[in-house]
């Protein structure tokens, strides 16, 4: 059997890390964008609402009910 195929891989492929100063902007963004998703889905809404009307509330509102959030 000839294994010549996996011995031709580049070592540096099969072990790379990723540093935790690379990962942490992405990590934080990624906690506000989430945040900010539960906030319009879960919250916006009455007297919490930050934008007036019912746009943003029709428009997650399937949302809302998928998440177990309180509604009518
Ligand atoms: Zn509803």
């Amino acid at each position: 059997m000839n294994t010549s195929v996996h011995t031709a891989m580049p070592v540096a492929v099969a072990g790379q890390s990723i540093p935790v100063r690379a990962i942490l902007p992405w990590a934080v963004f990624g906690l506000i964008v989430s945040a900010l998703l539960i906030y319009f889905v879960g919250a916006e809404q009455g007297a919490t609402s930050l934008i007036s009307g019912h746009a943003v509330h029709e428009f997650v509102h399937d949302g809302r009910h998928l998440l177990g959030f309180p509604c009518h």
